[in-house]
């Protein structure tokens, strides 16, 4: 049976910039963005080219609820 596959997204305009998802992602899905958002944080950017397992470490981390993950 294939492996289901995870979409995580990062609402940039609540992210404030506390970089909790990123140290606590174990697959290095998420980084810092060179961007800021409108409230001049550099918001948490997912690389699609990492996988992402799913296991919701990052949505349960986040103080902003900023994070999303789909199965698809
Ligand atoms: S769901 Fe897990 S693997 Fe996917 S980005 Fe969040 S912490 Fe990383
Ligand atoms: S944990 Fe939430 S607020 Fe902190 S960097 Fe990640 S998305 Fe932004």
């Amino acid at each position: 049976m294939a492996r289901k596959k995870h979409r995580v997204v990062v609402k940039s305009e609540l992210c404030k910039g506390c970089d909790l998802c990123i140290v606590y992602c174990k697959k290095g899905v998420l980084a810092s963005s060179e961007d800021l958002n409108k409230a001049g944080y550099h918001y948490a950017s997912p690389d699609d080219s990492k996988e992402c397992t799913g296991c919701m470490v990052c949505v349960l981390v986040c103080p902003e609820v900023a994070i999303e993950v789909y199965g698809e």
